[in-house]
């Protein structure tokens, strides 16, 4: 295991580690000379360690470390770059417990989803290997004889992954191996409130054999270490997950180089219950994908779009459900929903339960959760609105937080319009015993993924994944699909007639 603990801190808490940078295979301080905490959401007296605060000039190190390694990363085979892929893959489901504890520790979600988290960097990392063997172009005949036309596929360069918090293992993955078996580097700028999944993930990257240089990471401040990437010349794409917010500046700045940009961004997705669903499996989907991960996932289900003649019924059973869940600790077995990312994510809860209240009526929940042994976390009660109009801002803005709407609709052309009318389009479900309706569904929702008879999270590697609108800007990541962020297409004709033969001209009439 390569070992990346490089100094103790001596003063105030001599059992944290302080944590360096990766550049160029080597792991270093930043030039800043400063770091910041990473603290467990569920107890923030448990300091997980120190990280370093990344410069604009760390970040250039960084580009130029990763811009010297493509040159001989993007010439060796992509059959023998998947086999690293591979050997990473494999380094990650032996090293699965000590990751998803850690990730628990670190943003709060609960253990068993934690391994999930993992199993999802492991799933994309052997899907990219057998894409090094794959990596499909297209060999088409051509108009001219004596002439061969195909079209191949070519790395772009050096890589900018910017993450969230959320999916600390996942997302970085579902980004990084695509790009690194395509034949680019990457620099990989995680979220602030997760350095140490990162930092874990880079040690088995290194362990696992990518030659220095093809993977850097730069921990520090979105907007100091964030905004290097973007603006550098040298970086042509950048793959980003986060707010919508925070995807349209990057958007912006990128755009005055012509930069190509994926975007991941927020969501707002929606269970429509159809009064024939089996109602236990849509309490079951929707528990699961409104509270799990405290509900901070991108695929959250928020809204709930119910045919009246069956809402009494799903409430009663939503409520029954939502209050037996058992707040904690992710760590520990009894827990059924672990704590929020941080302090503001709390802010943040609690004021949308303040709009919630004008606009709704609160069924359950709507407190910050203080008791035994939720003190010093970040805890707050799963909370159910009903009577919630489409376009309350609650059925509108991303919470990103255990709070969930319930809107009543006359009947199935309604729920298709309260369930088509937000600004983002990630996920979507139906719970009906209906096909027709469940065709229907999978034709009128818009949004980039559409479940029928199951919740709003659950996406599975080798499909692609992403959503339509303010979700994001028509790139997907996972399947092939992720592919097509981190290359470009090269045509290549090849004339072997010993003549000039002039395309649309020698062979007409
Ligand atoms: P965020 O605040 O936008 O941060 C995401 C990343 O961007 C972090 O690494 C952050 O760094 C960095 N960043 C912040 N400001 C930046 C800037 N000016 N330039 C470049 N980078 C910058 O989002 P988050 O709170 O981590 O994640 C939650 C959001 O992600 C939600 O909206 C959720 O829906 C979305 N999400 C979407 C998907 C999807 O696939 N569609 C998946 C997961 C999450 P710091 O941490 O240092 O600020």
């Amino acid at each position: 295991m390569t070992e990346t603990i490089q100094t103790t801190t001596t003063e105030s808490r001599p059992e944290a580690t302080t944590y360096n940078l990766f550049i160029a295979g080597e792991w270093v301080p930043s030039e800043s000379g400063r770091t910041f905490e990473s603290r467990n959401p569920a107890d923030t007296r448990d300091l997980i360690g120190h990280f370093q605060s990344g410069t604009p000039a760390d970040v250039a190190r960084a580009i130029r470390a990763a811009d010297v390694a493509g040159g001989l990363w993007r010439r060796t085979p992509a059959p023998k770059r998947g086999e690293i892929l591979y050997r990473f893959g494999q380094l990650m489901a032996e090293h699965k417990e000590r990751l998803a504890r850690a990730m628990t520790r670190e943003m709060g979600k609960v253990l068993e989803e934690a391994r999930g988290d993992v199993q999802e960097g492991v799933d994309i990392a052997f899907l990219m290997a057998g894409e090094g063997r794959r990596m499909f172009g297209d060999t088409v005949p051509s108009e001219l004889p004596d002439k061969w036309a195909m079209s191949i596929r070519q790395p772009l360069g050096v890589a900018g992954i910017i993450t969230p918090w959320n999916f600390p293992i996942a997302i970085p993955c579902w980004k990084m191996m695509p790009a690194l078996v395509a034949g680019n580097t990457v620099v990989f700028k995680p979220a602030s409130d997760t350095p140490h999944c990162a930092t874990l993930l880079v040690e088995l990257m290194a362990e696992a054999g990518f030659p220095a240089g093809t993977v850097n990471l730069v921990t520090g401040p979105g907007a100091e270490v964030g905004d290097a990437l973007v603006d550098d010349p040298d970086v042509p794409v950048i793959s980003f997950t986060g707010h919508s917010s925070t995807g349209k500046r990057i958007a912006e700045r990128a755009s005055r180089r012509l930069k190509r940009v994926s975007l991941e961004l927020g969501g707002k997705n929606g269970i429509v219950v159809l009064a024939d669903a089996d109602l236990d499996l849509a309490t079951d989907g929707i528990v699961w994908s409104a509270f799990g991960t405290t509900g901070q996932r991108c695929t959250a289900c928020s809204r709930v779009i119910v045919e009246e003649s069956v809402l009494d019924d799903l409430l009663g059973r939503l409520e029954r459900r939502a209050t037996r869940l058992r707040l904690g600790d992710g760590l520990q077995a009894t827990t059924d929903v672990g704590p929020l990312i941080n302090a503001e994510a709390v802010d943040k809860v609690e004021s949308y339960i303040e709009v919630g209240r004008r606009e709704g009526a609160l069924v359950t929940g709507g407190r910050r959760a203080t008791g035994d042994g939720l003190a010093n976390g970040h805890f707050f009660e799963p909370s159910i609105f009903t009577h919630v109009k489409p376009m309350d801002r609650i059925a509108q803005e991303e919470i990103f937080g255990p709070v969930l709407s319930v809107i009543p609709v006359a009947d199935y052309p309604s729920a298709v319009t309260a369930l088509n009318q937000t600004r983002y389009g990630l996920s979507s479900s139906i719970f009906t015993r209906d096909v027709n309706a469940a065709f229907r569904a999978m034709r009128d929702f818009e949004t980039g993924i559409v479940y029928v008879n199951a919740g709003t999270i659950g996406a599975e590697t080798h499909l692609p994944f992403g959503g339509t609108k303010e979700t994001g800007n028509g790139h997907r990541e996972a399947g092939h699909a992720a592919l097509d962020t981190f290359t470009e297409w090269k045509s290549i004709y090849v004339d072997f007639s010993g003549r000039l033969q002039r395309a649309q001209i020698d062979n007409q009439g």
